[in-house]
């Protein structure tokens, strides 16, 4: 089983934004909040959410992250170590 360097605070989250390429604000992983995170997230993101639920969770951490300027939320895969 992998271990996610963001979440252990080996590695920084400095993914930046599509749209105003500011640095996005990690909020940690996805699966701490539960069904929180469906009633903000845009649909895309529910698809993303899907498709990844099977292969990938085991070796990618998925973290919840917003950018503070266009107050987006997103979801960003973290390769496991
Ligand atoms: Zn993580
Ligand atoms: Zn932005």
């Amino acid at each position: 089983m992998g271990m996610c360097p963001v979440c252990n605070g080996l590695n920084e989250l400095n993914d930046t934004c599509k749209h105003c390429h500011t640095i996005l604000i990690d909020h940690g992983r996805m699966m701490d909040f539960g069904e929180k995170y469906d009633a903000y997230l845009p649909i895309e993101m529910k698809k993303l959410d899907n498709g990844i639920k099977d292969d990938q969770k085991e070796e990618q951490c998925v973290h919840l992250v917003t950018c503070p300027t266009c107050d987006e939320a997103s979801l960003v895969l973290i390769q496991e170590w």
